[in-house]
């Protein structure tokens, strides 16, 4: 052994003895190495997403001295070019920062706003009839004014420490060198061809006709081309600039009504999140526009009144208790929800202890309630109730994405980002790669409620990144993609730890339902045959398949400050975990 080697060696083991001092628990115990899989530990570090690619780059960022924003920002652009089909620069999204120096929560909230040119009754044809979803979700009109980037370069301004050049390179060089397409990208691509052949995107993703195949390279250079040009100019390149005048004439193309006025006026909002507790620890989740917040806090607010571990976790008992909130819950989400920058919701009143106890007692052991209608928080609150309209229940479950990431001063991020649709309307911008959202069908089609189209309103939203702490400090950060189901997926991520004691990775993959009215329950495989056997003598029916419901990706804090990360197998993102030693 060479001189420069022993003393590298004697310096090292010093350096590990003061690190064993400073943190003897966390050294003494030697984390298992499980980067690169579903499950991950870090003490320093944590990122966890539903792509590979995009979890690497983040976690490089974290191993070059970047905080968790630096790392969420590169993983936004990665996902744009590895998951093209479920965020991007054509989106918006809900992201939760914990600033662990202020001990704060706050959130960015980009989501898409309508334009100035929209209507109430835009989702109606001339007869008054709603378009079925089939057609508004693929036209112009169904386009939200994008947000993500301004959403993005608001949160690098505030928690940022890394040139913002350094965070949109690495997805530069994958949209120019290429990214291998997985299995969920090329089951995406088939299932849209139809979607995806009206516009720029069939050269992209079915060049010649032909869909891309799992194992095939999928190179973007338009994208990587708007991403320099994002990098040299910023936002102005977007907001007011060339590559928003270009989205606003591809809207119209399609038949919207956006102008590059409306990119220009696009404004985010930093907000409060919702917070509230559940058997002592504290819940703070994402506020309205999204649903996601209210309606979480209201099912577990119900459910605390039950002893839930007494009855297993696959029990017919349990999971009775869950759709029975779950009904609850959503009849008010769907009556009470909408952009608070236009409407009162009566966010107190549904939260009022007194007002869900009496919600809870609608719960019935064991009988399925068949007249669950909307409750009336305006009863335990000020202000001016608003009646909802009837919808047709012809919405298909969207599909997106979600991550988060921690670092080594204990900063968290938990973004839910979303084009809403698989690939959105499928259109996508020519010569600027990236494809546009379908966010405004989350508006209502019938006008008349709360959540009714209006110009510059955001439409309600599921998404719902949510962080848990105990005693003050952070416990566990949790989110996932699809559509209203996301909802509930979340809820029950955090009873499977909380009431269930089980570790992360099991707490996600654990089966979940979904119902959000009387009587159909949508199900993952793996709830027994007995336990639905029994639910069905209690009055509730199940869906005749099984399917995956969400995706969600998580961390735990453990005590010691070091971090569990966990990706979801419905697909093929992974957690990477950055020990002490990274980057040093
Ligand atoms: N458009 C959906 C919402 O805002 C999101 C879809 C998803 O993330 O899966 O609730």
């Amino acid at each position: 052994m060479n001189k420069k080697k022993t003393r590298f060696l004697s310096v090292f083991v010093m350096l590990a003895l003061v690190l064993a001092m400073a943190f003897p628990s966390s050294l003494l115990a030697k984390a298992p190495d499980r980067s690169g899989d579903k499950v991950a530990y870090g003490e320093e570090g944590m990122v966890a997403t539903a792509h590979p690619a995009a979890s690497k780059i983040g976690a490089d960022v974290l191993k070059k001295g970047g905080t968790a924003m630096d790392a969420a920002i590169a993983i936004q652009f990665a996902l744009n070019v590895a998951e093209p089909m479920m965020s991007g620069i054509g989106g918006g999204g809900f992201m939760m920062v914990y600033d662990a120096e202020a001990d704060d929560v706050s959130i960015i909230d980009s989501r898409e706003r309508a334009p100035a040119g929209a209507t109430p009754d835009m989702f109606l044809d001339e007869d008054g009839n709603v378009i079925p979803f089939s057609e508004r979700h693929i036209s112009g009109d169904a386009v939200g004014v994008p947000g993500t980037l301004k959403g993005l370069m608001t949160a690098h301004d505030k928690w940022g420490t890394k040139p913002f050049s350094q965070l949109i390179n690495p997805a530069i060089k994958l949209a120019h060198s290429g990214v291998e397409v997985n299995s969920v990208l090329a089951a995406a691509i088939a299932d849209n061809q139809d979607k995806l052949a009206r516009s720029a995107a069939e050269d992209v993703f079915m060049p010649g006709g032909e869909p891309l195949q799992e194992g095939d390279l999928l190179v973007q250079r338009d994208l990587a081309h708007t991403f320099k040009q994002i990098r040299k100019d910023g936002l102005d390149a977007f907001y007011g600039g060339e590559i928003g005048q270009a989205l606003a004439d591809t809207v119209q193309d399609f038949g919207g009504s956006m102008t590059s006025e409306d990119l220009e006026n696009y404004q985010i909002s930093i907000d409060e999140p919702v917070t509230g507790t559940y058997r002592g620890y504290e819940i703070a989740s994402m506020s309205p526009p999204s649903s996601g917040g209210l309606t979480i806090l209201q099912m577990l607010k119900m459910l605390e009144g039950f002893d839930l571990s007494s009855y297993d976790v696959k029990s017919p008992e349990k999971y009775h208790l869950l759709a029975e909130a779950m009904h609850l819950a959503y009849a008010d989400r769907n009556t009470y929800i909408g952009d608070t920058q236009f409407i009162d919701v009566p966010m107190e009143g549904m939260l009022n202890e007194e007002y869900l106890a009496e919600r809870r007692s609608l719960i019935e052991r064991w009988e399925a309630n068949d007249e669950v209608e909307p409750g009336n928080p305006w009863a335990y609150q000020e202000g001016t109730p608003q009646g909802a309209a009837e919808q047709p229940d012809d919405r298909e479950i969207g599909e997106t994405t979600h991550f988060t990431v921690a670092d080594k001063w204990g900063n968290l991020v938990s973004y839910t980002t979303t084009i809403e649709q698989v690939f959105g309307t499928g259109i996508m911008v020519p010569e600027y790669g990236f494809m546009l959202n379908n966010e405004l069908t989350d508006f209502d089609a019938v006008p008349g409620g709360p959540n009714q189209v209006e110009p510059n309103k955001r439409p309600m939203s599921s998404m719902s990144p949510t962080l848990v702490f105990k005693d003050g400090e952070p416990f566990m950060t949790v989110g996932s993609p699809g559509g209203p189901t996301i909802i509930t997926s979340v809820m029950q991520t955090i009873i499977n730890v909380i009431d269930y004691d089980m570790g992360l990775q099991d707490a996600i993959e654990e089966p979940r339902i979904y119902s959000s009215s009387y009587p159909e329950i949508l199900w993952e495989e793996g709830i027994p045959e007995s336990t639905r056997a029994t639910m069905e003598d209690w009055g509730h029916e199940w869906r005749s398949t099984s399917r995956d419901l969400g995706n969600v990706q998580a961390i735990r804090i453990m005590e010691d400050g070091s971090f569990i990360g966990a990706a979801d197998s419905t697909r093929e993102g992974i957690a990477i975990g950055l020990d002490r030693t990274a980057g040093k």
